[in-house]
């Protein structure tokens, strides 16, 4: 009621609006036309016409980046042999930075730019052709006008050779698969367009239509996975509680061996290793895939930071929040799995201990906070080098940790009536669905509170931005579970280094921080020639008979010439945890668990 006013007067507005004559230039109007006349080369041809120009120039533009992937990646490099035209006659293109090209249109208002793209990088987030199939991941296929956003645009594809199907996620012109239309550029972006012979099944979930199209074959099994991809999309819509698609594309990459995804609004592009299907674990792993880049439709394609839209194509958009972005999909895809009925208890309690572990034996997990983890994610997490587990921690692993701990936090305080579902649908509905815009820092954590029914000051201070040792046992036992650490009371010696073999050759490919080759001084690259002057061939002779406090002798290889290291050998601080239940566990633990896991 307090609102009936402003949205009176606002619908008062429109309508006067509309009745005054617009003077505004009409549109351009954009198409594109995409062919393969070289795929076996791996060229795609592109042909972009701007037609209902009334300016003296045009820029044209490409991302440099493709959202879902932090990093810049300068598509346009791939850009070769671009050329204009107005009305049949040949214009100047003249290249004004390392994305843009500015178009002498001499007043002309239709134009066209043609262009070569190679594409040859194979990854969810790149584009390739060859002569079986052209993946084009549209930030790095398609040229855009500049100030042209939103505006829509036509694709004609013509296929190469036999290629007969194209999947994707954006409409068709008059039921023609090969002529698409998007309704603006974040759209196009966010669209990837699988052409090809491609193996198309589908599924339908509460009439929402889903396509799955594989390429590269594969030993899958199409009623099962259909089945299970079904169930996945069940509990997942219901933590959401509506699907906003009417249909979606699930892309699948099957190579040798391949992984990865990539989220988009309305469709996926998934790696998989064509025989991952027939084992149990790579069959879980796939479906594991799926509930994660699935999920995803909701949490950071439309529930997102602030900053991940509307997105600059132009820079890093910097967030805070792929903790939750990227690690509550994380979390979630493994819940997901268990709620669908797909995972049982202990396999869900496993993926959640190897979060953990990796959370616990990374160094840089005292290093880095996570807020700053995902901040830098553009130049650090993207950008990995020899130091990175010194420096850094994931804010998938420890984002899919810190999701588990308040999801067992609002379970507990709530007495099993809440859970971390409702925060999810919550700020989905007030921030995507309300107010049209993403969330900040502040509204996710008051998100948070809201549900727990208390602040989390203390908690943000010590496990988001801060560096605090996470007290796993007070959450975990709020279901009656308890994480001990198997290697608790050992005493296994180490060197501190992660070792790598090409034949016979010891190579350290990492040197952990303030393990015994950090203070000694074994380098990144050192080669392991002997140990006490014995010559070693493999990994576990280094540590053999060896105990803590040993001093021994590691004469390494660097840079051609022979070094003598004396080491004095530590304690392995590595964890292998597990989470088994309390032996008596309270009524009220149990109906948290009950919540936490629908078992
Ligand atoms: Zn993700």
């Amino acid at each position: 009621m307090k609102n009936f006013r402003i949205a009176a007067l606002a619908a008062l507005t429109l309508l006067f609006m509309s009745t005054i004559p617009v003077s505004a230039a009409v549109p351009a109007k954009i198409s594109y036309k995409v062919s393969f006349p070289d795929a076996q080369a791996h060229y795609a041809d592109i042909e972009m016409t701007v037609s209902g120009l009334q300016q003296p120039s045009l820029e044209v533009k490409m991302p440099v980046w493709a959202p879902g992937s932090y990093l810049v990646r300068e598509f346009a490099k791939n850009i070769e042999s671009l050329s204009a035209t107005a009305n049949n006659k040949a214009v100047t293109a003249t290249k004004i930075s390392k994305n843009t090209w500015k178009i002498a249109t001499a007043g002309i208002g239709s134009v066209t730019v043609k262009y070569k793209v190679y594409a040859f990088e194979l990854s969810v987030r790149t584009s390739f052709v060859d002569a079986s199939h052209a993946f084009l991941s549209t930030t790095g296929i398609f040229l855009y006008p500049k100030g042209m956003i939103n505006q829509p645009s036509t694709i004609k594809i013509i296929p190469y050779k036999d290629w007969d199907k194209v999947s994707t996620s954006l409409e068709k012109v008059g039921g023609d698969a090969f002529t698409l239309t998007a309704p603006n550029y974040d759209i196009l972006f966010d669209s990837p367009i699988e052409i090809g012979t491609q193996d198309i099944f589908g599924f339908e979930v509460n009439g929402v239509k889903y396509d799955v199209a594989m390429y590269g074959g594969g030993n899958y099994d199409k009623a099962r996975l259909s089945a299970d991809m079904a169930k996945i999309v069940e509990a997942e819509t219901g933590v959401f509680g509506e699907n906003p698609n009417k249909h979606y594309t699930f892309i699948v990459h099957n190579r040798q061996r391949n992984g990865g995804g990539l989220e988009h609004l309305s469709s996926t592009v998934l790696g998989a290793s064509r025989d991952q299907y027939g084992s149990e674990r790579g069959y879980q792993g796939f479906l594991s895939l799926v509930a994660h880049e699935h999920f995803h439709l909701w949490n950071v394609k439309r529930l997102r930071p602030i900053a991940l839209g509307p997105f600059d194509y132009d820079n890093e958009n910097y967030t805070t929040n792929l903790w939750i972005a990227e690690g509550f999909t994380a979390y979630y895809q493994n819940l997901m799995l268990r709620h669908a009925g797909i995972v049982p208890e202990d396999g869900f309690l496993s993926a959640m201990v190897g979060d953990i572990n990796t959370v616990e034996n990374t160094p840089g997990t005292k290093v880095q906070p996570l807020a700053e983890s995902s901040f830098d994610a553009w130049i650090k997490g993207y950008r990995p080098n020899e130091n990175s587990v010194n420096t850094g921690i994931s804010y998938y692993d420890k984002g899919a940790v810190i999701g588990m701990l308040l999801d067992l936090e609002i379970i507990n305080s709530s007495a099993a009536k809440s859970s971390l579902d409702d925060v999810m649908k919550y700020m989905y509905n007030t921030y995507y669905k309300g107010k049209g815009r993403g969330y900040t820092d502040a509204e996710f954590k008051a998100g948070f509170e809201k549900f727990a029914g208390k602040k989390l000051d203390a908690f943000y201070a010590d496990y988001i931005n801060g560096l605090a040792a996470i007290d796993y046992n007070k959450y975990l036992g709020y279901a009656g579970y308890k994480l001990t650490d198997e290697l608790a009371g050992t005493n296994e010696p180490t060197l501190g280094v992660n070792l790598g073999k090409a034949g016979s050759k010891i190579t350290v490919m990492a040197v952990l921080r303030d393990g015994p080759a950090w203070k000694d001084g074994i380098n990144v690259g050192d080669e392991i020639v002997a140990v006490d002057g014995t010559p070693v061939t493999d990994q576990a002779e280094i540590m053999k008979n060896k105990k803590i406090g040993d001093k021994i002798n590691i004469t390494v290889n660097r840079d051609g010439k022979a070094y003598i290291l004396p080491v004095t050998l530590l304690r392995n601080p590595r964890q292998k945890n597990k989470i088994e239940s309390l032996s008596a566990p309270t009524e009220k633990q149990l109906a948290v668990r009950k919540k936490w896991l629908k078992l």
